[in-house]
C-alpha cells in the first residue's frame, strides 16, 4: 500500500524552497567530501530512454545499471545495505516482506508488471531489521544533527537510518524483484526523493516540482489551506538515475503510475504522490 503524502511532508518540502540553492551553497562554511565528489562527477549525458511500453520499463528496472553515488549529506563512511552481497539475503528479505505485510505498508507492486519494490533494510552491525514503516517513522523524526543547517534540510538530505539498538547509521536499499531479486538501489523517503530529483534537474538548470512555484497548488478546505505539488517530471528525463525512478514509482499511487510511465502525467495534471483529490 502506498501512503499519500501528508501536509506535514509538503510543508517540509515547501519550507526548504525558500533557500536559494546558490546562496545555501555559499553559506556552508566548508564542503564535505561528498559535496566535492558530487561537484567533480560529470553529469551523465546518456540518451534518455523513452518508456514507450511497459515492457521497456520492466527491462529498464531489471537490467543492471552503473552504480550511483549515495544520495544525501553525510560526513563519515556510512554502510549501504547490499542485498546482493549479503549472506542469507533471501531469508532477510522474506522477513522484511512479512513485517511490511503485517503493517500494511511497503512491498509496492508496479501495476501491469510482476515487479515489486521492497525495502532491504538491516543494520550492518547488529542485524536488526527495519520494516518500511520503521524507515518512514525514522525519517519523519531523525536524530537531530548539527551538520544540517535546519530541520527541513535534514528531512530533505539526511538519508541515513540510525539503528537505535546499537547506535549505527546505515543507508537502506530498495530491491527490485521480478519473481526473483534483479536489482537494488538506495532507499529514499518521499521528501528525499523529491529533493534528489530537484537537485538532478537543477544541475541541468531546470526547476521542477517545488523549485518551480507554479507547481504548488493551494486551496482552502474547512478553513485550512491544503497544498499539493504538480508532478511535472517526464520519467524519461530521469532515466540516467535508476534510484530516482524506482523511488518516485514506489511513492506514486497505482492509479497514477501508468500515466507517469507513459509520460501523460503532465497533460493530465497529476499531482505528486496523489495528494490532491
Ligand atoms: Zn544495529
Amino acid at each position: 500500500m502506498t501512503q499519500v503524502i501528508s501536509q506535514e511532508e509538503i510543508d517540509e518540502l515547501l519550507t526548504a524552497i525558500n533557500y536559494d540553492p546558490e546562496s545555501t551553497f555559499m553559506s556552508n562554511s566548508a564542503l564535505s567530501q561528498e559535496e566535492f565528489y558530487q561537484l567533480l562527477t560529470p553529469i551523465n549525458v546518456g540518451n534518455p530512454i523513452n518508456f514507450e511500453n511497459i515492457k521497456i520499463f520492466e527491462e529498464y528496472l531489471t537490467k543492471r545499471h552503473q552504480p550511483e553515488k549515495p544520495y544525501g549529506i553525510f560526513n563519515s563512511d556510512i554502510t549501504m545495505c547490499k542485498f546482493f552481497d549479503t549472506e542469507n539475503n533471501e531469508n532477510i528479505l522474506a522477513d522484511i516482506v512479512q513485517k511490511n505485510e503485517a503493517q500494511n505498508m511497503g512491498n509496492v507492486q508496479i501495476p501491469n508488471t510482476n515487479i515489486k519494490l521492497i525495502n532491504y533494510s538491516i543494520c550492518p552491525k547488529c542485524g536488526h531489521i527495519f520494516s518500511f514503516k520503521d524507515l518512514v517513522d525514522y525519517y519523519a523524526n531523525p536524530r537531530p544533527d548539527s551538520q544540517f543547517r535546519n530541520r527541513e534540510s535534514q528531512y530533505r538530505e539526511d538519508t541515513r537510518i540510525l539503528c537505535n539498538e546499537c547506535n549505527t547509521y546505515f543507508f537502506p536499499a530498495l530491491v527490485i524483484v521480478d519473481g526473483t531479486p534483479k536489482n537494488e538501489v538506495q532507499f529514499l523517503c518521499r521528501v528525499q526523493t523529491v529533493d534528489a530529483i530537484e537537485a538532478f534537474f537543477l544541475d541541468k538548470e531546470k526547476k521542477v516540482l517545488t523549485k518551480n512555484k507554479s507547481n504548488i497548488l493551494e486551496r482552502s478546505e474547512k478553513g485550512k489551506t491544503v497544498k499539493a505539488i504538480k508532478n511535472d517530471i517526464f520519467l524519461k528525463d530521469l532515466s540516467p538515475k535508476l534510484t530516482l525512478i524506482s523511488n518516485l514509482i514506489q511513492y506514486t499511487p497505482a492509479n497514477m503510475t501508468i500515466n507517469l510511465i507513459n509520460g501523460v502525467n503532465i497533460k493530465k495534471g497529476d499531482v505528486l504522490f496523489g495528494a490532491w483529490q
